[in-house]
């Protein structure tokens, strides 16, 4: 199947009789014959379902779908994005490791690798846009088990270099963590260029209406944990899982372990009814996707032209930095909704821009059908230091705008008549 069909299907297979719909199995818990029976299931001799903090069967379903638009080996679904990031991080750190990642991932990455996860052992060293291939191999020492990118960095809109990650992770024998919550499959799939393990915050385009929190785990199952002697958890038996040895379960060793260990003990899961609903809008996102890209390069030839505009970073753009990267590695023709600009002047400007729009509105959210705007410097970076912001690429007149799927003569009339309004 096409991804488009995939979006509309994949993940759930009605037999005779059955549902047409997904149903929304609102249950945590689920019935057995036999003693022997539930035994073989926590064995995992048997597949089936024990409790919904492990697995359920709406949940599972969208995490097919998930894990066939990626085409990874296995997915695992979580409470959030930044769950999904916690879990999977956890899932190969422990105290005295490192994770390696650009400097320009989503603020809530960040603080994360930067604050919470220093406090139990897990350092993070943070590398600009524009270091080289050398100066990243440097800093990947014995205990570096993670290389951490986002295809396209929000809000700086850098797209990410796979071709030089996929090949250092390579070298070093690392895992590369992609999150693709900007791109979705429909403009990227990571796993194709070289990513190991793909992240999403699905709260964003995957649910697409701004009604679910959520977050996804895809085991690409390219990655050889077998002998390698950074990973040694894979590689020995799980004594917390009666001797388990999850290389033993390739290629989904590492989702395997994400999931019967990292989900049991820290218990981030997602609802069945986020499952039900956001599965509902990823139905639609490839008619999504593109709109999104189409309205955003019709806003962004806008920007590029309008006289209070400072600069625009729109990777649909010819004068893009990143134009050349996009070409190469997204999908004919689709770009992500997710434009940065920075009005003429500072902070004041910013402000009168934002406050004089009316179809847009002003929301710490993006990606959704509505057009949306927030000022990062003073909300969702706001714990920065100044020279962080600029190491996220985040100056003070910078707005993002996250381009809807309404007309788009309408969301031009709206920027336009704002931007006017500066003078
Ligand atoms: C929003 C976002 C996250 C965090 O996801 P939540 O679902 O809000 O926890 C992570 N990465 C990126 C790129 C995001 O945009």
């Amino acid at each position: 199947m096409d991804i488009q069909s995939k979006c509309v299907q994949a993940g759930y297979e009605p037999k005779n009789g059955e549902p047409r719909v997904l149903p929304l199995y609102q249950s945590t818990t689920y019935v057995y014959d036999t003693p022997e029976q539930l035994a073989n299931l926590f064995n995992l001799s048997e597949a089936g379902h024990i409790y919904t903090r492990i697995s359920n069967p709406t949940v599972c379903a969208f995490e097919d779908k998930m894990n066939a638009l990626e085409g990874g080996v296995g997915a695992l679904a979580c409470a959030s994005g930044l769950a999904a990031e916690t879990l999977a991080v956890l899932n190969v750190c422990n105290a005295g490791d490192n994770i390696v990642s650009l400097s320009t991932v989503y603020g809530g990455t960040y603080n994360l690798f930067n604050v919470t996860l220093r406090k139990y052992g897990i350092n993070t060293t943070f590398i600009e846009p524009t270091a080289t291939k050398e100066d990243i191999l440097s800093l990947i020492d014995d205990n570096t088990k993670i290389l951490y990118c986002e295809t396209i960095a929000n809000p700086s809109m850098h797209i990410v270099d796979f071709d030089m990650m996929s090949s250092i992770a390579k070298e070093k024998g690392i895992l590369l963590f992609v999150d693709n919550t900007l791109a979705t499959p429909l403009v990227c799939k990571p796993i194709e260029y070289g990513a190991n393990i793909v992240i999403y915050s699905t709260s964003k385009y995957i649910d697409g209406h701004a009604s679910c929190i959520g977050g996804m785990i895809i085991d690409g199952g390219n990655f050889d944990f077998a002998g390698n002697p950074r990973y040694p958890e894979f590689n020995k038996p799980d004594e917390s899982y009666h001797g388990l040895v999850y290389t033993n379960c390739a290629p989904a060793s590492f989702v395997t372990k994400a999931r019967v260990q990292m989900m049991r003990d820290l218990g981030c899961c997602m609802s069945p009814f986020n499952a039900y609903l956001t599965n509902i809008g990823a139905e639609t996102l490839h008619l999504r996707m593109a709109k999104h890209g189409e309205n955003a390069m019709a806003c962004a030839e806008m920007l590029e032209a309008h006289p209070n505009v400072e600069w625009v970073k729109f990777n649909g753009l010819e004068s893009d930095d990143n134009y050349n990267k996009a070409r190469k590695y997204f999908r004919e023709g689709y770009n992500s909704g997710m434009i940065a600009f920075g009005v003429k002047g500072g902070l004041a400007e910013a402000n009168t821009f934002m406050s004089s729009l009316k179809l847009a509105k002003i929301v710490t959210h993006i990606a959704d059908a509505r057009t949306s705007v927030i000022h990062p410097a003073t909300t969702t970076h706001r714990q920065l230091s100044g020279e962080q912001l600029i190491a996220c690429g985040i100056t003070e007149n910078l707005v993002r705008l996250s381009v809807g799927i309404e007309c788009s003569a309408d969301i031009i009339r709206d920027l336009e008549r704002a931007l006017d309004n500066i003078n």
